[in-house]
């Protein structure tokens, strides 16, 4: 059978066709399934999606249709199919964090951010694959073998929602769910040319996100294009009784505020954009080096002034992320040893099967991490390690604080070093971790930061970043929203 095509549909604009009659949610979601199907098959399967269930998908839409029929209109993402990473908990499909050590295991519950898409409409119709434990930049580190990238099937999708951003870039499904601790949604949104947005720490409620590091994490939107982006934020964010870390600060309306600007000469008009040198370092790829130097122009022609800033800290984030995050990790993941959730060795004494069920359920990265992350914070070395990146985590927190306070509205910079790296390239881990040189301070500082397609270079797509202060994430879409149109549509595939 074959379906119509609405891969190259945004969201909103196949929710509206839904909304309005013209599509129905049974079409919308069989045409995303078949082509999932497409890109699941054969020897060159992307291996972007790790769980389906075609009938439940189907399902929805016809509860969904009926429900229109009653109350004559859907929800804002009526009809929508998303692709839901697999570290989110989701009801009638698995959730594994692709990992062997949750293999088989089905949450009881949903998480917020996925019943807030599902109640305006969306239907989920794949859980998506990611590296274990959301550990990773390439998704290379998953139990069920690495994605590759639509864009370039010799290339990795980025990590760690490499599956939800090759999704999108795919044309699987509009919209999909990513998480970040360090640059999960943003670093793969560069690699495969869409949209990528991590927002302010507290802005949406992580209930339901299997936990890798509490102080980092956050759940984020990967589109086709910034409005898409702003609309599941707007969504997915506000105070949830289920996570207390969750603020209780009203919700902008993001889209109201840059929608109108789309016909004005100037749209960055009184705007002030910081570009800091400390992101545009030597090894910087030069191409991306060229095309960031472009869209500052543009922004400038936009009617932004752009001013050079300095953000000293910015080297010392790696380090304090790669000591952070292991700890944080290590005693989130302690609760997976075999006895409530997954997979368990059978072995008769009880220590053994704890240590068993643990080297044979986590791989070699989580594996690594946790015991990175046990070393700083035992008796002798907290001090030294996890209480002194603590502190620093202050001074880059402070980069961002001089650089907002002093007038400046938002950050440009690259997303990543470089573009999609060839699977298996990346053999060392250290050289892995440097691929978040430029997004993990977002996550250390709390502040919203996105990815958005700024073009090509060898054919490869390139991220621009756009960071803003906390709970400015209104901002951050104004200055994407207007680089987007500024690029035109040669930025996007
Ligand atoms: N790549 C980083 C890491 O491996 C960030 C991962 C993430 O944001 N989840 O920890």
């Amino acid at each position: 059978m074959t379906f119509p095509d609405f891969s190259r549909l945004s969201a909103t604009a196949l929710a509206a066709k839904v909304d309005g009659g013209n599509v129905s949610p049974l079409d919308s979601i069989n045409a995303s399934l078949a082509r999932a199907r497409e890109a699941g098959a054969g020897r060159e399967s992307l291996n972007l999606i790790l769980w389906s269930n075609e009938q439940l998908a189907r399902r929805d839409a016809a509860s969904l249709a009926e429900g229109m029929n009653r109350a004559g209109k859907g929800g804002r993402l009526a009809g929508i199919p998303i692709a839901v990473k697999d570290n989110l908990a989701t009801l009638g499909l698995p959730t594994t964090c692709a990992s062997k050590i949750l293999a088989g295991y089905v949450s009881p519950y949903e998480a917020t951010a996925v019943a807030r898409l599902r109640e305006e409409g969306a239907i989920v119709v794949a859980k998506t694959n990611m590296d274990e434990f959301a550990m990773g930049s390439s998704t290379e580190n998953s139990a069920y073998g690495p994605a590759r990238n639509p864009i370039d099937l010799r290339r990795v999708p980025g990590g760690s929602s490499g599956g939800s951003a090759g999704a999108v870039a795919a044309g699987i499904v509009p919209l999909a769910l990513g998480s970040e601790t360090g640059g999960s949604v943003r670093q793969p949104a560069a690699f495969c040319g869409v949209v990528g947005v991590k927002p302010t720490y507290g802005r949406v409620s992580r209930f339901g996100l299997v936990a890798f590091a509490s102080s980092l994490d956050q759940i984020g939107p990967i589109a086709r294009n910034v409005d898409d982006a702003a609309l599941a934020l707007e969504i997915i964010s506000g105070v949830d009784p289920n996570d207390s870390t969750c603020s209780s600060r009203k919700v902008d309306t993001y889209r109201d505020e840059f929608l109108p600007l789309a016909t004005s000469a100037e749209p960055l008009d009184g705007m002030t954009i910081g570009v800091p040198e400390e992101y545009f370092p030597e090894m910087l790829d030069p191409g991306i080096r060229a095309l960031c130097e472009r869209s500052i122009d543009l922004l400038k022609s936009l009617g932004a002034k752009v001013v050079d800033v300095k953000m000293p800290n910015t080297a010392l984030a790696i380090p304090v992320y790669y000591i952070i995050a292991p700890a944080e990790a290590s005693s989130n993941l302690a609760r997976f040893d075999g006895v409530r959730y997954g997979a368990r060795a059978e072995t008769a004494a009880l220590r053994d099967m704890y240590a068993e069920t643990r080297s044979k359920g986590f791989g070699d990265e989580v594996t690594r991490r946790i015991l990175l992350g046990t070393y700083v914070l035992s008796a002798g070395y907290y001090d030294a390690y996890y209480r002194k990146a603590q502190s620093v985590r202050g001074l880059i927190t402070r980069d961002f604080r001089d650089a907002f306070g002093r007038g400046i509205d938002a950050l440009f910079t690259p997303t990543t070093p470089t573009t999609a790296f060839a699977i298996g390239a990346l053999t060392d881990p250290y050289e892995m971790y440097m691929s978040d040189i430029f997004t993990v301070t977002a996550n250390l500082a709390g502040v919203p930061a996105m990815s958005l397609p700024i073009g090509r270079v060898g054919g490869l797509p390139v991220g621009g970043q756009i960071i803003a202060s906390h709970f400015c994430e209104s901002t951050m879409f104004r200055v994407a929203y207007a680089l987007e149109a500024a690029l035109g549509g040669e930025a996007h595939q």
